[in-house]
């Protein structure tokens, strides 16, 4: 049985360990919140007092972290992951972070013959419940090919990209997020324009899905409360995926554009929408909620 430490127990790292204690992997756990650890640790994973402390004697180390300041304290601050690995560990960072951070993190990984990949993820706590998440990894292929074996435990084998090099998986999940976020609010447009007009959301959904309009939203998220079994909607927008990290990843996203003389207008006006609902107060709440605010008989 091979042996990793996995810090964030989150949304979405609570049942990514759960599918790596099911595929077999012997874990060993650490997060902040005493209660997201005691629930790994109900399904088999052993508690850690400290990240780092949960990483000795194990094969691969792997995060699932808000940010990456948090990722950078974890990995490089005082008690460090980096500081008490021994040279050829592998460590696997799936958290949502700046490309920056994500190519320090690999600089510093190099310099103590560490090998490390960014591998972002896309899926939601849906798939990371189901096993089926999609990876996007940046770093060697060297590193790539023993990542796979951890991340098929917990992600669709078809869907585990070896987007490039140092940083690749965070461009590839800034950039995508930046598209679901502009693709969310069009169809939250689309949906409100219609029910203003009498039709039926779920009529209108089924005619936009066989139509030109088809996207992910409306295919798994349906923002219209009660027309999609199972999407936050349907349970007073609980997310799910908060408007918060929506928020974060447009403001990566939006900065990667800057840095790259990109003039992402949809991307902005993206990042006002989600900007504004995290000033109303709604920042914890589903990022289909968008809906909430556009459809008058939904308020
Ligand atoms: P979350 O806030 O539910 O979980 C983060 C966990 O990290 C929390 O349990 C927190 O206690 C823990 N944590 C924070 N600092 C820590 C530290 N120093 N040491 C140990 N534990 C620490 O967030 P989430 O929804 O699980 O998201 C995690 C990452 O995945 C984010 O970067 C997010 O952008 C990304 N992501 C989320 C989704 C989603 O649908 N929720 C989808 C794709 C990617």
């Amino acid at each position: 049985m091979s042996s990793i430490a996995f810090i964030g127990l989150g949304n979405m790292g609570g049942p990514m360990a759960k599918n790596l204690l099911k595929a077999g992997w012997s874990v060993t756990a650490f997060d902040l919140s005493e209660q997201a650890l005691a629930e790994v640790v109900a399904a088999g994973a052993t508690a850690a007092a400290s990240a780092t402390s949960a990483t000795s004697g194990v094969d691969v180390v792997f995060s699932m972290l808000p940010a990456g300041k948090h990722v950078k304290s974890v990995m490089l601050g005082d008690d460090g992951i980096f500081a008490a690995l021994p040279a050829g560990a592998l460590v696997l960072d799936a958290s949502t972070i700046d490309a920056a951070t994500a190519r320090e993190l690999h600089d510093a990984a190099r310099a103590a013959d560490i090998a490390f990949m960014d591998t972002p993820v896309s899926g939601g706590v849906a798939a990371a419940q189901a096993g089926s998440l999609a990876f996007m990894c940046g770093g060697t292929v060297r590193a790539f090919d023993r990542a796979k074996d951890v991340l098929k435990a917990m992600g669709n084998p078809e869907k585990i990209f070896h987007a490039g090099p140092d940083g690749a998986g965070q461009v590839a999940k800034a950039a995508n997020n930046m598209l679901l976020a502009i693709h969310m609010i069009g169809t939250c447009e689309a949906l409100a324009i219609g029910a203003a007009n009498g039709l039926d959301p779920a009529v209108q959904s089924e005619i936009m899905k066989a139509s030109s309009g088809n996207n992910w939203s409306l295919q798994v998220y349906n923002p219209w409360p009660g027309v999609m079994n199972g999407a936050p909607a349907g349970n007073d927008y609980k997310p799910g995926f908060m408007v918060d990290l929506m928020a974060k990843d447009l403001g990566l996203a939006n900065e990667l554009a800057e840095q790259s003389g990109i003039d992402a207008e949809f991307g902005k006006r993206a990042g006002d929408v989600y900007r504004s609902l995290q000033e109303k107060g709604l920042g914890r709440d589903d990022f289909s909620i968008v809906m909430k605010s556009l459809a008058a008989s939904l308020s």
